[in-house]
């Protein structure tokens, strides 16, 4: 780990925002999109750089902001990841969210987000609040090798059902779907249900299968190797060097997603699901025009 000052903390305009406190995970997961060269880290993926003054520039930039709206974070690296839990820094930048009244949409793995619930729960009273969890494999054992640093699938549930329980709505990222591996109707089945149970509000999902690109595609392959002996030379044969990997289970499992997230009443479009996020409440932006 490693500590910088960063020059700018938010990007995004006209009342969508995105925010990263920390570059590099140490959640592991044997998939990660982020470690691909294409995102030209400067240093190793575990060796977090952490943006020490990232509360400081982020209440800089809302105290001049004329217009609120919903703050995301996670995309790149998870906001709860293990330092966190002494930095406190994602902590201290929802404190500044609540202050200025915009709203958050958090993306995470990880079940220390319950350390502030309390201030998510502040959030969505005043502004709005989203907590999006990714779950892509319902297996214990299965979900120890591909996401090996961070809580189970079960436990991210339990998370969500807690954001429930306290009124905050909440999104599951239900990607990648690793082929040979978790591409399965009883894997998918066994998430959607989960999902119904706890009532997420949406399901994210760009298809059922995996990217992988340069950087990426090595730690995969690796992890591959390691885990599930024979898989790599199957993915090799049948994938080369492509960027999308879809299932062949793909079809079958994506009309189970769709057909259960229909009836279930759960928004599964990629649009759908985004534009409830990115949604700021009217009301209270007019509201605030006054405050
Ligand atoms: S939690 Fe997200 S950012 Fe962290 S290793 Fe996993 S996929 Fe990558």
């Amino acid at each position: 780990m490693h500590f910088v000052n960063a020059k700018g903390i938010l990007t995004g305009a006209r009342g969508v925002y995105g925010m990263n406190i920390y570059r590099g995970c140490t959640h592991g997961c044997i998939y990660c999109d982020s470690r691909s060269t294409c995102y030209h880290m400067p240093h190793a993926f575990e060796d977090i750089e952490v943006k020490r003054n990232a509360p400081e520039l982020l209440e800089q930039s809302l105290r001049s902001m004329r217009r609120r709206g919903m703050i995301g974070t996670g995309s790149m690296s998870d906001p709860y990841m293990h330092c966190e839990k002494d930095l406190q820094l994602t902590r201290r930048c929802l404190e500044i969210i609540l202050e200025y009244g915009f709203g958050a949409a958090i993306q995470t793995k990880s079940d220390l987000i319950l350390r502030d619930i309390d201030l998510l729960e502040e959030i969505n009273r005043k502004a709005k609040c989203v907590v999006q969890m990714t779950l892509t494999t319902w297996d214990d054992t299965l979900c120890s090798m591909v996401e090996p640093n961070v809580c189970n699938t079960r436990r991210r549930v339990e998370v969500l059902e807690e954001m429930h329980r306290r009124g905050i709505p909440t999104v599951v990222w239900l990607t990648p779907v690793l082929p040979y591996i978790n591409d399965t109707m009883d894997n998918i089945r066994a998430i959607l249900e989960a999902c119904r149970d706890v009532q997420v509000r949406g399901i994210i999902c760009f298809g059922m299968g995996l990217t992988l690109r340069e950087g990426d595609r090595e730690y995969y392959y690796a992890a591959l190797d390691r885990h599930f002996p024979g898989i790599r030379a199957q993915y090799v044969r049948n994938y080369g060097n492509a960027y999308v990997l879809p299932s062949p289970n793909s079809a079958q499992l994506m009309e189970c997603f769709t057909d259960f997230c229909r009836e279930h009443d759960i928004l599964y479009t990629p649009d759908a699901c985004f534009g409830y996020m990115q949604e700021f409440p009217a009301s209270f932006e007019q509201l605030s025009m006054f405050g």
